[in-house]
């Protein structure tokens, strides 16, 4: 096994552009650091650069401002010169489908017209945005749809964050000047449970994830964040100290030979080597449990002596598991589970201790649930060598 993975798929993916001559800058997406350097670079003086920086964070992050004219707290010539060299601009909403139960799709059209899906779904006092991080996923799991796309690009930090901005707006969530403080905010929590896999474009994810948990912009705080991961294992410790979020973990079967087969990343790293990195991660972000996620497939990991398996394997680790039907998909190799067999086999997780839910699947009729996600431009499904080539399992 090697870790060698990880930054080739980082590094292969990554797509140095510099501005053509006056173009301008985009603000959205840019850490602190990186606005007041923009800042400085476009003349402001050092001095000021830092409380010009918490202005615009301000307007761009907490009020939603998007015209450097309404910044009616920085000088006329200054909001001129902003204007002149940057931009506020959001990724497009190409269409929003609105499910019988409230969830709400979104397809989102990115620079070089690829496209993401994001998912928002309504509950009971709370909200959950889904949000991608790449467009299709290098990872082939053999369950999941995004899995059968191409991959094109990582999203950029802007494009991450553009995702939770323009569901706000959608939902017309932007706080207005005077008005009491909301505390039941529509959109209250982050999945990064969308297409892609949030490791393989950690530095971006991660500076996505800080602009949305400041406290002076969109707020959301690390507790409500919750990241997925396929179980890259070099980049858990790092998503610990960097982001410092919630973590699920798709994790799916119980024997490496299972795994194998429906988490090819479990070829590089395996179970055992996947639950030594996740039994350090709740100390290092004094965080809660991790949510272990295992979609139930009929007759493939939902046996009684799979539940007892896991019931051993998360034997020392803070959990939970979160229970998910299979959600189907054109073309898809397997069924989900019955419901009896899936109630069975949370009755002894529960037995065990361990909480887990049957997560309810939401806006199945516009093909918005877990696993479902697929961008219509990119269908193309990939060769089996291709696959193999792409995650380096003929290395393994
Ligand atoms: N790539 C990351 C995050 C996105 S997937 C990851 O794999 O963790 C979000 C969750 O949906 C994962 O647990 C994934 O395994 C699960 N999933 C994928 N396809 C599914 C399907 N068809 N039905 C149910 N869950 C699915
Ligand atoms: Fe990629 Fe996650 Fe789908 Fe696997 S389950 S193919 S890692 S998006």
């Amino acid at each position: 096994m090697t870790d060698a993975k990880a930054p080739i798929a980082q590094d292969f993916l990554t797509i140095p552009r510099k501005l053509d001559v006056g173009e301008k800058v985009n603000l959205v997406g840019l850490t602190r650091p990186a606005l007041q350097e923009a800042l400085v670079a476009a003349g402001t003086p050092e001095k000021q650069a830092r409380m010009r920086t918490n202005q615009l964070w301000q307007w761009v992050y907490h009020w939603g401002v998007r015209d450097f004219a309404l910044m009616t707290n920085l000088a006329k010539d200054y909001r001129a010169m902003l204007a002149d060299k940057f931009e506020i601009t959001l990724p497009e909403i190409v269409s929003r489908q609105v499910s019988q139960d409230g969830t709400r799709k979104y397809l989102v059209r990115i620079a070089g017209g690829h496209e993401v899906e994001t998912v928002y779904i309504p509950e009971e006092g709370r909200g959950t945005l889904c949000i991608s991080s790449q467009v299709g996923c290098t990872l082939t799991c053999s369950f999941c749809h995004t899995g059968t796309q191409k991959l094109v690009r990582n999203l950029t930090p802007s494009e991450i964050v553009g995702q939770i901005m323009l569901a706000r707006d959608d939902l017309g969530e932007w706080p207005e000047q005077g008005a009491p403080k909301d505390e039941t905010r529509l959109l209250s929590n982050i999945v990064l449970m969308g297409m892609g896999e949030p490791l393989y474009n950690f530095e971006n994810v991660r500076d996505a994830m800080k602009i949305a948990m400041d406290g002076e912009g969109i707020a959301l705080g690390r507790r409500r964040i919750t990241l997925s991961t396929s179980g890259v294992v070099p980049e858990i410790a790092r998503t610990a100290d960097e982001i410092g979020c919630l973590l699920a973990v798709s994790f799916h079967a119980t024997t490496d030979e299972v795994r194998d087969k429906l988490v090819p990343i479990n070829k590089r790293w395996n179970i055992e080597a996947l639950l030594d990195a996740l039994r350090e991660y709740p100390k290092a972000t004094n965080s809660e449990r991790i949510t272990f996620e295992y979609v139930m497939l009929d007759g493939v990991n939902d046996s009684d002596d799979d539940a007892r398996r896991l019931v051993k394997l998360l034997d020392g680790i803070p959990a939970k598991v979160n229970l998910i039907p299979f959600n189907e998909w054109p073309g898809a190799p397997y069924e989900r589970s019955s419901n009896n067999r899936i109630r069975a086999f949370a009755t002894i997780l529960m037995q065990a201790g361990y909480a887990s839910p049957i997560r309810t699947p939401r806006g199945e009729d516009i093909m918005a649930a877990c696993g479902q996600l697929k961008s219509a431009t990119e269908r193309a499904r990939k060769s089996r060598a291709q696959i193999a080539a792409e995650a380096g399992l003929d290395h393994s």
